[in-house]
């Protein structure tokens, strides 16, 4: 299940990943976007486990509203508003609760997609993290037994898949057809933040 505990671990882990991958998702998105996911993602969540890290949190919810709030405020570009987005409905799903078990979790995942495309009107192949999100949620409800290692093996895949995928959102969208060949940045930070979860769906 979600606790507290392991919430934050989530987000102290994805930051880790974030940093380690920062010139990645620089290179990714130097290709087909303004070359700054890389800085956006690593500023924000820098910030974010700044916040989260020494507060003592009684409820998931206002755990997950802190992160939302850091990146709404400190991200700039398209992805803080719509991973703060994310944030924001899965701390309204998980509204007073101190944990999380696996059906209020994955619940809290699809409000927090369903946030996603209500921001971005981004569907599942326009080469947005969406790609990445959708399956993910989409396995996630449909398995009464989550295996780890298939979540991750399932969301390295939709993210190389955005590779072979022309852009029909957000910046990329401006080089048409020139957008084939590059995996979306927003599909492989979401790559990262799924491939950060321990054991919160147990
Ligand atoms: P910006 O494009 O404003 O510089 P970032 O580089 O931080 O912002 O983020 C780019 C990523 O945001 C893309 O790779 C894509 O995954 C995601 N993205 C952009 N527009 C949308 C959208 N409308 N819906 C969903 N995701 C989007
Ligand atoms: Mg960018
Ligand atoms: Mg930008």
């Amino acid at each position: 299940k979600l606790t507290i505990a392991r919430a934050k671990e989530w987000m102290l882990t994805f930051n880790q990943r974030i940093q380690e991958e920062k010139d990645h998702l620089t290179e990714l998105d130097q290709a087909i976007g303004d070359g700054d996911h890389g800085l956006n993602m690593a500023r924000g969540f820098q910030e974010v486990v700044k916040k989260i890290e020494p507060t003592n949190y009684d409820t998931l919810d206002a755990l997950f509203k802190d992160v939302a709030m850091t990146l709404i405020s400190k991200v700039g570009g398209a992805s803080g508003p719509l991973y703060g987005t994310a944030f924001l409905r899965l701390s309204t799903a998980l509204k007073a609760e101190s944990e999380a078990n696996r059906e209020k979790f994955v619940e809290g995942l699809k409000a927090a997609l369903d946030g996603i495309k209500a921001r971005g009107k981004a569907h599942r192949g326009d080469k947005t993290m969406v790609d990445v999100w959708e399956p993910v949620v989409d396995y996630v409800q449909s398995q009464s037994t989550i295996h780890l290692s298939q979540l991750n093996e399932l969301a390295k895949e939709k993210m190389e898949e955005t590779k072979d995928l022309e852009a029909k959102m957000g910046r990329a969208s401006y080089l048409g057809k020139r957008s084939i060949g590059t995996i979306d940045p927003g599909a492989a930070s979401s790559y990262l933040l799924f491939a950060s979860l321990a054991d919160c769906f147990q």
